[in-house]
């Protein structure tokens, strides 16, 4: 089953990217048009351009919206805005790092805006966040454009690796990490490998038994199909829990995204139920903001599922 369902889910995505982007900017509107969402596109009314150059591995854009602020967009497709970024990064981050108590070691792959770091420098127990990021373009272009993201560069913990995700974790030790977060653009282009198998085995072997990983997991609207190829690789390879959970995010497609979380063999951990809060403190709130979005009502409702996706994802326990 798992095998099958990710290899057809993964054609389809190959198909897709082969068709390549087509996002385009008109009349002064900026329009995410992508065969990964046929039929529908997201427009931003935009007020100027103010960075776009072709790194090693993808098209950068940075423009001024008219409603949400500066806007970094990868091949065309948007990754984040100022204004709504809140309802990802902190959910991405909080609901693995919430669950498990004192995590110490947090790896993030990807993430070069800088906004996961913001979110996983809150706590005060971790001590040494690693990140690695393939492109350095992506992190530059952040610090310029985007200082209430990239401000999570400047915390003391954080050591950035330039490099592909699969590479660095063929050479993390086996256990190394409490938490690894993947916040990856989609799995076209250089975030490809980061929805296969092969990767997901690295990151379990480098979390301790009952670490967390939190990915990025696409929209259920759009790819239930691929996300359940996702969930199936996971549950052969972490064998403590698998879990989909979703935030609502006004400018990607569908208006939402979700994460995959799962845990791997060894201390329980029930992401539904966050064992720590930024409630009561605890937090130590390098950020100098407070958290926008996330909260812990928000943490346990993020994996309650509409029908026609519980019906995929959580299949009838045998
Ligand atoms: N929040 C966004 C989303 O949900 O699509 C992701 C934003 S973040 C900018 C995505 C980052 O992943 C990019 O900076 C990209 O360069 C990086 N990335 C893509 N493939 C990668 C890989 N194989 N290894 C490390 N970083 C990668």
């Amino acid at each position: 089953m798992a095998d099958a369902t990710a290899n057809s889910a993964e054609s389809k995505l190959k198909d897709a990217a082969a068709a390549g982007g087509v996002s385009a900017i008109y009349r002064g509107w900026f329009s995410e048009i992508s065969p990964l969402w046929p039929g529908e596109a997201n427009c931003l009314k935009m007020e100027e351009i103010i960075f776009q150059q072709k790194s090693k591995y993808q098209d950068i854009l940075v423009f001024k919206s008219a409603t949400y602020g500066n806007v970094l967009v990868l091949d065309g497709v948007i990754q984040v805005t100022e204004r709504d970024e809140c309802a990802y990064q902190e959910m991405i981050a909080h609901l693995p790092l919430c669950s498990i108590s004192n995590p110490k070691k947090v790896l993030v792959i990807g993430g070069g805006d800088g906004g996961v770091l913001r979110e996983v420098s809150r706590y005060s127990s971790v001590q040494q966040i690693d990140i690695c990021e393939i492109d350095e373009m992506v992190v530059d272009v952040a610090k310029k454009f985007f200082p209430r993201l990239a401000i999570g560069y400047e915390d003391h913990r954080v050591r950035v690796h330039i490099g592909d995700g699969v590479e660095f974790l063929k050479n993390v030790p086996s256990g190394t990490y409490d938490a690894i977060i993947v916040d990856s653009s989609d799995p076209i282009g250089p975030a490809e490998e980061l929805f296969k198998r092969p990767f997901f085995e690295l990151v379990a072997k480098a979390l301790r038994p009952g670490g967390v990983v939190s990915t990025q997991a696409e929209s259920f609207w759009l790819h239930l199909d691929i996300i359940e190829g996702i969930a199936a690789n996971c549950r052969q390879i972490f064998k403590g829990s698998v879990n989909y959970a979703w935030t609502s995010i006004p400018t990607y497609p569908s208006g939402m995204i979700g994460f995959m979380l799962c845990s791997t063999e060894g201390p329980p951990v029930d992401f539904r139920h966050p064992v720590h809060s930024f409630d009561e403190g605890g937090s130590h709130d390098t950020a100098k903001e407070p958290l926008r979005y996330y909260n812990k009502e928000i943490h346990s409702s993020a994996f309650c599922l509409p029908s026609f996706a519980k019906k995929v994802l959580e299949p009838k326990s045998k």
